[in-house]
């Protein structure tokens, strides 16, 4: 009668905050599963290798999609970024919240996919400068990555019309309380429903 599980997709570009939020988010629904990408990107200090991303090479993650193991994957930033299906359906199957950190690509990838399970959340800082000033201070990327990162914040920020939610991460307590609302209504969405059975069952 409902689908099981529900999917929240968080985006936004490098430095708005999606990973403190997800932390946050973490807390307050230990029913939840965040997927776990695969990526050719170094590892930061402080990232641990299954717990953050899955750090694998070019030619591992070239493998994994000539056999089909992405549920999506895209180029971001000149290195490779995927999502590995198997792990998710067990987490929708066993009706969890299946949290993303994906980008924008990634995002219209999935939406694609489970139409009927996801709610999207753009993240944001209320403008580039402040974008800049975090990506400094975080202190986890060289000068060029984050130059790199700055040119393609704009492109990123295009297009958050097709996300269900914008947040504009600027006090971080309440970005995260509207996220849990957020993260709550996911479970509500009327499209998690078989409207059929739905109805019958209700007439009963
Ligand atoms: P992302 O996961 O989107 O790349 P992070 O969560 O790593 O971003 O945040 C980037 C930096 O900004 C980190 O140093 C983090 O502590 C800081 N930060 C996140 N949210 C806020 C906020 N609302 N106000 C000030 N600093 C923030
Ligand atoms: P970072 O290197 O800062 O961790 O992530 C860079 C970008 O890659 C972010 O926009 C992040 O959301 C995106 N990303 C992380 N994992 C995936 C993934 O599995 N698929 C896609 N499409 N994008 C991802």
């Amino acid at each position: 009668m409902k689908l099981k599980g529900a999917i929240l997709i968080l985006s936004g570009p490098s430095g708005a905050g999606k990973s403190s939020l997800y932390k946050q988010l973490a807390q307050a629904f230990p029913n939840h599963y965040f997927s776990i990408s695969s990526t050719t990107r170094q590892k930061r200090e402080g990232e641990i290798h299954g717990v953050h991303y899955n750090f694998i090479s070019k030619e591992s993650f070239e493998e994994g999609i000539a056999k089909g193991e992405f549920l999506e994957w895209a180029k971001v930033h000149d290195n490779y970024y995927g999502t590995s299906k198997a792990q998710v359906i067990k987490a929708l199957e066993e009706d969890k919240l299946v949290v993303f950190d994906i980008d924008v690509q990634g995002q219209a990838n999935l939406k694609k996919a489970f139409p009927r399970h996801t709610t999207s959340v753009f993240v944001t800082t209320p403008n580039k400068s402040i974008l800049q000033e975090r990506l400094g201070s975080r202190g986890s990327d060289g000068d060029s990555v984050i130059q790199k990162r700055l040119e393609n914040a704009f492109d990123e920020v295009r297009s958050l019309e097709n996300y269900d939610y914008l947040i504009i991460n600027d006090d971080l307590e309440d970005s995260t309380s509207k996220l849990l609302c957020i993260a709550r209504s996911a479970f509500c969405k009327t499209s998690l429903y078989e409207m059929q059975s739905f109805l019958q069952n209700w007439e009963k």
